[in-house]
């Protein structure tokens, strides 16, 4: 019994959902953590090395990413422990099997993450459906083609003008994984004048204090090259020390910790990926002066997108309400900042909280 309540605590969760069926070789968890806004959305990842913690703790990451954007939704996450490489037809037969098994929970929406896609949505909807980021074909929103996140980045670069961060115009940008995210970042503060001197991905990195030619990179990573064929080394850390204003991190997690944190060298960091700073770091770049925007802040573009998409929204809907919500979220977190003098981590996790609060009073079983 106390193992079971391992993970609960005055927001949640509200459900853990066990499905078994070894003749199809299911074997998932779900974690619907809270719905007092709304039904949960998050999305399903696909790993053989999954845990029930992790899905825990990424649902509850949802419920807050979902409060802070201010969406009419809970968290939920759910894990599928198996191989994403599997091939096709068997990753066909496993999510569907997964959708029906999922046929009562009308409170979980299914949306994509590590190891499944708009296909694999797209399996879920033709069994139950109930999931975002579905093909264009089937009224989906493709987030990454149109840079949903990337654009709440800009955004929120933009806000951060007024609290300390750098100007755009003429602000040397590097970004840490030149991939959807990343390349939509440097493409959109480009726009407002911001200078792309550094870019990464998994091979390598490039830099020109001379500015990179975005559209050029792009192309070169479109035909499933690298920044390396683009001219770059093959030195991944590099990026961490490029001379720059404003550094993105839009690769992996935990790419910066105490060790390391000292040899950034921007101003402004907007994350990207998800956890890409720890904590004791943040505290600490923060004490140096470096304005951090947290993840489920700046990077919240793509699940906003997917509401717009469940709510059957279109994609000129979805870009103005990442733009309105990202602004407006952006400049509460730092007003908070400057209020309290707190993190902006803590001020983020405090809006978002309080958010959940107020829509759990507003419910019949609060
Ligand atoms: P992507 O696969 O399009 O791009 C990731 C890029 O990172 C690739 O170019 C890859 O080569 C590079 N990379 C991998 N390991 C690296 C390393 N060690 N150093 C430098 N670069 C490395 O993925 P994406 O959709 O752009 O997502 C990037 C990150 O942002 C992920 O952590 C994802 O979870 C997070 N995120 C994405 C979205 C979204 O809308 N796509 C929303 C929120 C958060």
């Amino acid at each position: 019994m106390d193992d079971l309540f391992r993970f609960a605590d005055d927001l949640g969760p509200a459900k853990i959902l066990h499905m078994y069926q070894p003749s199809l070789n299911l074997r998932a968890v779900l974690v619907v953590d809270n719905v007092a806004a709304g039904p949960s959305i998050g999305g399903t990842r696909m790993a053989p090395d999954v845990s029930v913690e992790e899905c825990f703790r990424l649902a509850r990451a949802m419920t807050l990413k979902n409060a802070a954007a201010g969406l009419p939704h809970g968290g939920g996450k759910s894990v599928i422990f198996a191989d994403p490489a599997m091939p096709a037809a068997d990753k066909e037969r496993l999510m569907r099997a997964f959708a029906r098994a999922l046929a009562d929970v009308k409170d979980y929406i299914v949306g994509p993450d590590m190891g499944t896609n708009e296909t694999c949505m797209a399996w879920v909807h033709d069994e139950i459906a109930r999931s975002v980021g579905l093909p264009r074909e089937i009224g989906g929103i493709p987030l990454d083609e149109i840079g949903a996140t990337g654009l709440g980045l800009a955004v929120a670069g933009e806000v951060a003008q007024d609290y300390g961060g750098p100007s755009l115009a003429g602000a040397r940008v590097a970004v840490q994984g030149f991939g959807a995210v990343g390349y939509h970042a440097a493409r959109l503060l480009a726009e407002h004048g911001t200078v792309l001197v550094a870019a990464s991905d998994s091979r390598g990195t490039i830099a020109d204090s001379d500015g990179l030619d975005i559209e050029k990179l792009r192309a070169v990573k479109r035909e499933g090259g690298s920044v390396v064929d683009a001219g770059g080394a093959g030195d991944t850390d590099a990026i961490i020390d490029a001379d720059c204003d404003i550094w993105i991190p839009a690769a992996r997690p935990d790419v910066i910790d105490a060790g390391n944190q000292d040899r950034l060298k921007a101003s402004l960091i907007l994350q990207g990926a998800n956890i890409p700073i720890t904590h004791e770091a943040e505290a600490t770049l923060a004490a140096r002066g470096v304005l951090v925007i947290p993840d489920f802040i700046a990077n919240a573009g793509g699940v906003i997108c997917a509401a717009v998409e469940y709510a059957g929204g279109t994609q000129t809907t979805a870009m103005r309400t990442i733009e309105e919500k990202v602004r407006r979220n952006t400049r509460d977190v730092l007003d908070r900042v400057k209020a309290n003098g707190t993190l902006p981590r803590q001020a983020a996790t405090a809006m978002a909280t309080e958010r959940v609060r107020s829509a759990m009073a507003l419910r019949r079983d609060a």
